[in-house]
């Protein structure tokens, strides 16, 4: 499943039926909460505590965030920030946002060491950093280095190994750098 700003989820209200606790509040689907809970006790193992600081998102909550964003920042400014309702990866359950370090969802936890560790392991469990630094003109969004998406070991691995940043580019699909419409 990929969702981006040319592919919405469909039904738009989508709401997975596995969903289960990865901590702090937050869900992800079932293979995918297993992975993020393998990935975070490893990180731990070598002395990094990171948290989940977001998952899945309901079509409704995601309309809420993208209203609040219209209101204060305006129509353009609230769609550099947040996604539309039925076009954010956080509906599939399969995507997280990452904090540690002193950084919570914000840019600044590329530098930190727990940023650092994600970006280096991350596939090994599956997930793969799915706004990477530079590929706004593809994937529609500004580097994001705590949000990860789950994909599974094999296809993030290869797309590790491979150097393909984006799975616009792994899979043919046009570059999504704005809504159609
Ligand atoms: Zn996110």
């Amino acid at each position: 499943m990929v969702v981006d700003k040319l592919r919405s989820l469909a039904p738009i209200d989508y709401r997975p039926a596995d969903l289960v606790d990865v901590g702090g509040g937050y869900q992800l689907r079932s293979e995918a909460a297993r992975a993020m809970t393998e990935m975070l006790a490893e990180a731990a193992a070598a002395g990094l505590v990171i948290s989940v600081e977001s998952a899945f998102r309901p079509y409704d909550h995601q309309q809420r965030l993208f209203a609040n964003a219209v209101a204060r920042f305006g129509e353009d400014g609230a769609e550099q920030r947040s996604a539309r309702p039925g076009f954010s990866e956080h509906q599939t359950g399969l995507a997280a946002d990452l904090g540690g370090g002193g950084c919570h969802i914000e840019s600044c936890f590329a530098t930190t060491a727990e940023g650092q560790w994600v970006a280096a392991n991350a596939h090994r469990f599956g997930f793969l950093v799915r706004y990477p630094d530079g590929s706004q003109g593809i994937t529609g969004y500004k580097f994001e280095p705590w949000h990860v998406r789950y994909v599974g070991v094999e296809l993030a691995t290869e797309l590790h190994d491979t150097g393909v940043a984006t799975l616009e580019d792994f899979f043919g699909l046009p570059a999504a750098p704005e809504y159609a419409g």
